[in-house]
């Protein structure tokens, strides 16, 4: 049982650093997950990290990035918001991760049947959910293939293409909003990419047509 994996965490690509994730979640969806020792783990760990991905998903709790990459301890740094909003905090957050804890990689990631995605798809507003809410509008704006009155969250189609479309403009958000990430991108030290992990197949889909890796 190994205690932390044999990766060459300075020396990976973006695209290792992809390839890594698209490996654990192969495994998680055959139920192969590598055997992990915590306790081992987690002593190693004490003084330092070293997370090779930086995640920005939803809060739902079906969608924790560490099982479905079948990854574990001091390997990704997980940001974690309903709706998968790049905020500025959220940001920060991936900021922090890359140029100094030296993830290689940012995965922006929605998933099917979000809830946040939903509510900005049927206008919702109460309290401080709101401020979530307008975070994702522009997705729903975006969304001009859907025609009234057929733009409400029971259209699963309405809900996937604004899912997509939301994961595309958070991206775009921290490239627009980030000096530093925008850096690190055109100098290749990082990739972003978007995916969407479905809950049926237990596959993240990744946007390979997405902007940068
Ligand atoms: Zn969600």
């Amino acid at each position: 049982m190994s205690t932390l994996k044999n990766i060459d965490r300075d020396n990976l690509t973006p695209q290792d650093a992809l390839d890594l994730l698209v490996q654990g979640n192969k495994r998680f969806i055959e139920n192969k997950q590598q055997d992990k020792n915590l306790t081992q783990m987690r002593e190693a760990l004490i003084d330092n990290q070293q997370p090779f991905a930086a995640v920005l998903g939803c809060s739902d709790s079906r969608t924790a990035p560490e099982t479905i990459f079948d990854q574990s301890l001091g390997d990704i740094f997980t940001v974690r918001l309903a709706g998968n909003v790049a905020c500025r905090k959220a940001i920060g957050s991936l900021e922090y991760s890359c140029k100094y804890l030296g993830s290689k990689i940012i995965v922006v990631m929605g998933h099917t049947n979000c809830g946040a995605v939903k509510a900005a798809c049927d206008n919702f507003e109460e309290g401080n959910i709101t401020e979530i809410i307008k975070l994702l509008n522009p997705a729903v704006s975006e969304e001009t293939t859907t025609l009234d009155p057929e733009r409400n969250s029971k259209n699963t189609e309405f809900v996937a293409n604004v899912c997509f479309l939301n994961v595309k403009k958070q991206i775009q958000n921290i490239i627009n909003q980030s000096d530093i990430l925008k850096e690190m991108l055109d100098k290749k030290q990082i990739g972003i990419i978007g995916g969407v992990y479905n809950f049926a197949s237990g596959q993240v889909e990744f946007d390979h047509q997405g902007p940068t890796l």
